[in-house]
């Protein structure tokens, strides 16, 4: 490394917001000089894109910076991104003192600065500090304010490591404040991309070779263009509207903002995906009101009811929380019997666990941790045997994939249909990476489809 490179390790953790949030850092970093490097050990500047969802998240961090600081060399710098980085803030600097950087998501369009003042010897922390941190000499920079701007993290310079496939963020933040849920106190609130930017840099994609897109946001159907010209559903069919753009995804949906011109818009737009991911998180309405969801029961499944009147055969996929502070035996068959009414082609199911400064922490009635295992796995297998049958429905047809990898040890190639599904297949031919081809179903598992090429 010439002695004057910038060079930087990232590491992330999280959501696809985080790992897009990821591509945009990466690009503002290539666009400032620096070069991205495999290993830690090679880097400069070492930042880590943390996740607070999970149980246990912030000591997850201070032990992985624990790890990384046995790596310090002088002149080694270390940068806190994401969820966690926002919500403990400048308690990271006090628990990890050889971190230089601490910036929250709202925060990130800031970074082409902070990374200048990174280069100088100031300490830019903003509040009264011990003198053991003011006595260190370390450089110690802050982007944790920003959770109330209008600004989101554009930039020009996303290093997208998928060449077929790219995210777009919509949507940035969350108003929604649902008990158990850290985000609106971590990405701040809702603010949206004007259309006529997203569908530039649909174009630019599109023009780079891209033919899938996928709309991100913390909820993209609250989407509100700042410029008042489109709405959710219009933005969506105009991205499937441009040339070379042959497939569109977006996630996550909130059931409260879902509305039946999203269901019209796929069914009058082949570019958009045969799937909508709609997380439900229970099936009881008193369950959903402790959660602070915003619908009941009825309202979700008159969602769901578009979806299944729909021309086209759109697969849903869902989220379900096990385990809420409450929630009884009756309550989890509720969620149950929704999971047999809806026909989900996929559930993502988690045990409840408390999250800082979020409503629910001041909620009792806390369901022991051995039956929040047992109504997750026993959901589980009830939403196996819906999917296994869900799948079977394929079989003999013929679906075009995108062709996404190869997997040398089965002799297979890896696709993923319209519906989101893994399908994998053989075929006698080589196939070029990002190609659509048609593929013939010969067997169905809960969790993929298998087949071979049909052309
Ligand atoms: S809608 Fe609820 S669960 Fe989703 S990000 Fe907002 S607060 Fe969290």
């Amino acid at each position: 490394m010439a002695a004057t490179e910038k060079t930087f390790y990232l590491e992330t953790f999280g959501c696809q917001m985080n790992a897009h949030d990821s591509e945009k850092v990466v690009g503002t970093l290539i666009s400032e000089g620096y070069r991205q490097v495999e290993t830690v050990e090679e880097a400069g500047l070492v930042l880590y894109n943390t996740c607070s969802i999970r149980d246990k998240a912030e000591q997850k961090v201070f032990h992985r910076l624990a790890d990384y600081k046995k790596l310090q060399k002088e002149g080694k710098k270390f940068g806190v991104l994401g969820c966690v980085a926002q919500q403990e803030g400048h308690k990271i600097f006090e628990r990890a003192p050889h971190v230089s950087l601490v910036c929250g998501s709202a925060s990130y369009w800031k970074l082409p600065g902070m990374l200048a003042q990174l280069d100088t010897d100031i300490i830019r922390d903003d509040r009264p500090r011990s003198s053991q941190l003011a006595a260190d000499g370390l450089v110690r920079i802050t982007g944790l304010d920003d959770r109330q701007t209008d600004k989101c993290f554009e930039t020009e310079f996303t290093a997208r490591t998928n060449p077929h496939r790219g995210y777009i963020t919509i949507i940035e933040g969350c108003d929604k404040f649902c008990s158990y849920c850290v985000v609106p106190f971590t990405r701040g609130k809702e603010r949206s991309r004007t259309s006529e930017s997203v569908l530039a840099e649909a174009q630019r994609m599109a023009d780079l070779g891209y033919t899938e897109i996928q709309l991100l946001g913390q909820n993209v159907n609250s989407y509100k263009d700042p410029a008042g010209k489109k709405s959710f559903a219009e933005l969506l069919d105009a991205v499937g509207r441009v040339p070379g753009i042959r497939r569109v995804r977006f996630t996550t949906s909130h059931p409260r903002d879902f509305g039946k011109d999203i269901v019209d818009a796929i069914d009058s737009n082949q570019a958009l995906c045969d799937h909508v991911h709609l997380p439900v998180q229970s099936g009881s309405t008193r369950m959903l009101d402790a959660m602070q969801r915003l619908y009941t029961r009825d309202q979700y499944l008159e969602r769901i009811s578009w979806m299944k009147a729909a021309k086209r055969d759109i697969s849903i996929t869902c989220d379900v929380i096990v385990g809420f502070p409450g929630e009884t035996e009756h309550d989890f068959e509720e969620t149950l019997s929704l999971l047999d009414e809806v026909q989900y082609d996929g559930v993502f199911a988690f045990k409840y666990s408390p999250r800082p400064n979020t409503p629910a922490i001041g909620l009792d009635d806390a369901i022991p941790d051995a039956e929040k295992s047992r109504r997750l796995n026993f959901l589980l297998e009830r939403q196996r045997s819906i999917q296994q049958k869900r799948n079977q429905k394929h079989l003999g047809e013929s679906v075009e994939v995108m062709v996404e990898s190869r997997n040398e040890a089965r002799a297979q190639w890896v696709g993923r249909t319209t519906q989101n599904k893994t399908l994998n297949f053989t075929s006698d031919r080589n196939l070029e990476l990002g190609s659509y081809v048609p593929v013939r179903v010969t067997t169905a598992f809960p969790n993929s489809l298998v087949g071979e090429l049909a052309i």
